[in-house]
């Protein structure tokens, strides 16, 4: 007797390819086979702005020409040795020299795994220390990426010290998918710090994240409410159409200035209305992520999209 497949009728089909997509991100044997894999190579395009910084500062520079800031992430994480994670301070400091020598604003996103968080918070911050003052000295800012929630705590702790030492030159993300958000937002609001808010890119279980979209979208739009109206220059990360008509709809009525936040958006994504959003005279910012070590990255933008997924997987079936 045949068993019917029963699909709970109420997830989406994106909810139920997100885990297992994610999971992706961590297999070293599909990494060698999209790396192995000449398709990949136009998908990643879509996300990734190049394999090195000359070429993603030309990407920075074409934004900017359409009205856009950006904000430049190295692509890595999870770095094994305070050798590595030394060499990502090399480079970063570089790449903020860099960006100020080509006159374009110096704004980076960092990752403190990639800074040698797991290897103890003192490591982290003393790699992070050196960045900031670069940063200082460029006259840039830096953002700490949010990552998995068994860093949270750990990342927003080293993101207050640091900036009590470095006052508005670094601040971090909050994810509305998790259950502490609210607690986080008011902690950033307290110390004047900057935040970006995002719905939140892994896979978190029950106990720390909401599951259902709506209780994650809601909580989008409660704390995007009190971040535009008491946060220090809030970032609105977000491709969600509704979303974006809301923080459009509040700023107005209640005449926040469109200089007072900005809207982010991921590079290559919703590029028509990157371009509408900074015509209509909002700010607005792109990710813009560069280097060899796009895989986790590249896996969690696919997860984000069944479309993007069903693509990637037809390519791999058909070799
Ligand atoms: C600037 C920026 C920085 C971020 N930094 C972090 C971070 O530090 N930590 C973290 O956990 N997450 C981060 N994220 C990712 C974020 O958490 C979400 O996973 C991602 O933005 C998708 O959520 P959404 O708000 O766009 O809404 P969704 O409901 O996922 O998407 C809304 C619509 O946007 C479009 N869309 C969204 N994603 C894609 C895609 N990949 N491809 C094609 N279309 C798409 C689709 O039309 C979709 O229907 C960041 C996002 C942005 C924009």
């Amino acid at each position: 007797m045949a068993i019917p497949l029963r699909l709970p009728r109420q997830i989406p089909v994106q909810q139920l390819l997100r885990r297992p997509l994610l999971a992706l991100a961590e297999s070293d044997q599909v990494e060698g086979l999209m790396r192995r894999n000449g398709f990949s190579k136009g998908l990643v395009a879509r996300f990734v702005a190049g394999e090195d910084l000359e070429t993603a500062l030309g990407q920075v520079r074409a934004l900017a020409d359409q009205g856009m800031t950006s904000t430049l992430d190295q692509l890595g994480e999870n770095v094994a040795s305070e050798e590595e994670a030394r060499q990502a301070v090399g480079s970063y400091t570089a790449i903020l020299d860099r960006i100020a020598e080509a006159n374009l604003e110096p704004n980076i996103s960092v990752k403190l795994t990639m800074l040698g968080l797991d290897l103890g918070d003192p490591v982290a911050m003393a790699n992070l220390a050196p960045i900031l003052e670069r940063a200082e000295a460029v006259g840039g800012f830096v953002r700490v990426d949010m990552e998995g929630s068994t860093y949270t705590e750990r990342t927003m702790a080293i993101v207050e010290a640091m900036h009590d030492r470095f006052p508005g030159r670094v601040g971090t993300v909050i994810q509305s998918y998790l259950r502490r958000a609210e607690a986080d937002v008011e902690r950033m609001i307290a110390r004047n710090a900057r935040v970006r808010l995002v719905k939140g890119a892994y896979a978190e279980p029950a106990t720390v994240a909401f599951q259902d979209r709506r209780e994650v979208d809601a909580n989008y739009a409660r704390l995007m409410t009190r971040l535009l109206d008491a946060g220090t220059y809030p970032a609105i990360a977000t491709h969600d159409p509704a979303l974006i008509a809301q923080a459009r709809d509040h700023a107005a009525r209640q005449g926040i200035a469109s200089d007072r936040w900005e809207f982010q958006m991921l590079y290559g994504v919703r590029r028509d209305e990157q371009v509408a959003l900074t015509k209509a005279g909002y700010r607005m910012r792109i990710y813009v992520p560069f280097g060899t070590e796009w895989y986790p990255y590249f896996t969690r933008r696919i997860a984000e999209r069944p479309a993007n997924a069903l693509f990637v997987a037809r390519q791999l079936v058909s070799g």
